[in-house]
């Protein structure tokens, strides 16, 4: 890693350029994906795919209410208007057979999130953009290396995004993200839009956003791609072993559909009185988080969209017994064993 960052240092060729470029390349020859193209973080990469796509004033997309904000605000920031659908608890994605009821005239993409690393119902989510004309755009910021039915995360719909925040499976040493497609002209239109739409240098065909990915990230990424499988691998290894040390009690641990890849970027279970046994684990040592508290339809800044309280009653309920739990590569057996003896006690209690 050190010797990667020198050479970018020594070289000075911080933004874009060869490192980026060779990044993308491997990112291409990893998933499958005929282009890839780095940004300055997932949240930038929602609103070049929102802006590619021509999303603008007007327009529907469809989406989930239980995700982080960005998968909401990306759609407002284009001027269209984020219609939510409710979930599926056990997996806590898209629940497909909601959302066609919220299909309009206005309704112009779906974006299906693979939340905590696991990928929503894609043969599904496909079949009703296809039969309505929808574009599919993918947040795979959670789900970078996760499968469905054999292929990759990102690679099903018109454009996938994914997010290198430093906590994710696949994070860099600071913000960025990415954005893949197998369309050309699309793919053309993004590398634009990310250099504030100029074509060639001072020359602008339309109004892009200053979102580069950094020489410095990419080459940090570029080292950790290399690993990636195998630190999925573990956190699937940790998960089966959580899986059976929660078996025959209360908590109701993370199903993993058949026929997918659950990459774990959360391990997140379902449990009673879920805020006193964060207060708990916290006195313990044991680090826990709450992914996510509220809601997005109930965040006071798209109030004005109209949702209420009961609008989305199992996205409602997930928030409010939804715990992670640490899941990370390098947990040693006995850790996660002390986790879940931890949580246990906790509720013998
Ligand atoms: C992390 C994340 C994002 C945003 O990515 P950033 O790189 O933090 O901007 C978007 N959507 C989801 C589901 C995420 O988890």
């Amino acid at each position: 890693m050190q010797q990667a960052i020198d050479k970018v240092l020594a070289d000075q060729q911080f933004i874009l350029g060869s490192y980026v470029r060779s990044f993308e390349n491997e990112v291409e020859k990893y998933l499958g994906i005929k282009h890839a193209i780095g940004v300055s973080s997932g949240s930038a990469g929602l609103v070049l795919a929102l802006m590619a796509l021509g999303i603008k004033k007007g327009d529907e997309v469809i989406t989930t209410p239980f995700s982080f904000f960005a998968t909401a605000s990306s759609i407002v920031l284009v001027g269209a208007k984020p219609v939510f659908v409710d979930i599926d608890p056990r997996t806590f994605n898209l629940d497909p057979t909601k959302i066609e009821k919220a299909i309009s005239t206005k309704t112009k993409a779906i974006m299906p999130v693979h939340l905590f690393g696991q990928c929503a119902e894609m043969d599904r989510i496909l079949e009703i953009a296809k039969k309505h004309r929808l574009y599919l755009i993918e947040d795979a910021a959670q789900a970078f290396g996760a499968k469905y039915k054999g292929r990759f995360a990102g690679t099903m719909g018109d454009v996938g995004v994914f997010s290198f925040f430093p906590s994710k499976n696949l994070g860099g040493y600071g913000d960025g993200g990415m954005l893949i497609t197998n369309d050309d002209l699309l793919a053309e239109r993004i590398r634009r839009l990310r250099v504030h739409g100029q074509s060639q240098q001072y020359l602008h065909q339309e109004i892009g956003l200053n979102s580069r990915l950094d020489a410095l990230q990419a080459v940090v990424l570029q080292v950790k791609l290399e690993y990636l499988y195998g630190w999925n691998e573990k956190r699937r290894a940790n998960a089966q072993l959580y899986k059976q040390l929660f078996e025959r009690s209360s908590i109701i641990c993370p199903m993993e559909w058949p026929d997918n890849y659950h990459i774990y970027h959360q391990y997140t279970i379902m449990v009673n009185k879920r805020d006193h046994l964060k207060q708990y684990l916290t006195e313990q040592g044991i680090g826990s988080a709450i992914y996510y508290p509220l809601p997005l339809h109930l965040q006071p800044c798209f109030k004005y969209l109209g949702y209420e309280k009961g609008d989305f009653p199992i996205a409602e309920k997930c928030s409010e017994k939804v715990i992670s739990i640490p899941i990370y590569a390098e947990l040693t057996e006995a850790q996660i064993k002390k986790v879940a003896e931890t949580i246990l006690q906790f509720y013998q209690a």
